[in-house]
């Protein structure tokens, strides 16, 4: 509409971002409610052994249910929630409703992973924050994960590495997610207690068709690397059989995506499911 010919276009742009403006504050003092409601659940997506799709664990995404809106996943408003700050409020709620999930399961459950936004390595507490969560729980720590990027890493090195280490020596086990995506910081990740390289999508979409030949390059340089770390790799947005043949052949024992499960309320019984087609 901004684009209204004639006049009064100016106006009618004005119109626009001003709408633009408010809707954006909508969601925002939504937001602020939702976080008092009970509107931010966590779904969980199975991580499978690519071999025989043996459930291993799962990882917790979040979800917003909207009054009005209907469900709503992060890309709408994970933005707004870190401009604002609300983010690492939203990420506590799921941490405990996760760490809940953890307390009430047993061993044969697996892991469940959580996403850890940028802005919480710079609060000089969430170590111990998490570690007073999973003790008041009566939770296992080493069935939770953090999914951390390369970005939140690298902002602040010695105490994201301080972080990290705490939390390992409790147990808790860290994995970098999207792999490949940032400058990957080759000559810090030796130095990182970190368990798993989630290969990024991007990748894995990559991996049939035109953009084979690289793709493949890239997935088996993550390999390799991971190889030489001594930690394995998880493809992520797995979606077809070519990409789970791929995957396999290039050494990446572990994956997630579509194929094997979407995101859902409830998990997936961790039972060995061998042989499953
Ligand atoms: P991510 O951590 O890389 O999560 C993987 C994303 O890929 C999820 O999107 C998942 O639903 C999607 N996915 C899984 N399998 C497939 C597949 O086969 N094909 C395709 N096309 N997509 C697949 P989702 O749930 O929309 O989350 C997007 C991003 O939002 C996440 O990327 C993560 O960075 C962030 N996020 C999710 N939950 C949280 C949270 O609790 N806290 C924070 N801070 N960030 C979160
Ligand atoms: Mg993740
Ligand atoms: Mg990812
Ligand atoms: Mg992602």
């Amino acid at each position: 509409r901004a684009k209204a010919s004639g006049r009064d276009s100016c106006a009618v742009f004005d119109e626009a971002m001003r709408e633009d403006a408010m809707r954006i504050l909508d969601l925002e003092g939504d937001l602020r409610r939702a976080i008092n409601g009970d509107g931010f659940i966590a779904y969980y997506q199975p991580i499978v052994r690519l071999s025989d799709r043996a459930v291993i664990g799962h990882e917790a995404l979040l979800r917003w249910r909207h009054e009005r809106r209907g469900l709503l996943l992060p890309g709408e408003f994970i933005g707004l929630g870190e401009d604002s700050g609300l983010i690492e409020e939203v990420d506590w709620l799921i941490y405990a409703q996760v760490i809940e999930r953890i307390a009430q399961g047993g061993e044969d459950d697996g892991y469940i992973s959580v996403n850890v936004s940028p802005r919480h390595f710079r609060a000089a507490d969430f170590a111990d924050r998490l570690l007073r969560m999973l003790e008041a729980a009566g939770a296992d720590p080493r069935r939770l994960r953090l999914e951390i990027t390369e970005v939140a890493l690298l902002d602040d090195v010695p105490r994201a590495l301080r972080m990290l280490r705490v939390l390992r020596g409790h147990g808790v086990l860290a994995q970098l997610d999207d792999f490949g995506t940032g400058f990957s910081a080759l000559s810090y990740l030796h130095r990182f207690p970190i368990e798993c390289l989630k290969i990024d999508q991007s990748f894995v979409a990559g991996l049939v068709g035109d953009t084979r030949p690289e793709s493949v390059a890239v997935v088996r340089a993550i390999q390799a690397l991971a190889g030489t770390l001594g930690i394995h790799t998880i493809g992520e947005g797995i979606e077809t059989e070519a990409q789970r043949a791929v995957l396999r052949e290039l050494g990446c024992v572990l994956g997630q995506g579509y194929l094997f499960g979407r995101p859902a309320p409830e998990m997936v019984p961790i039972l060995p499911r061998v042989g499953v087609r």
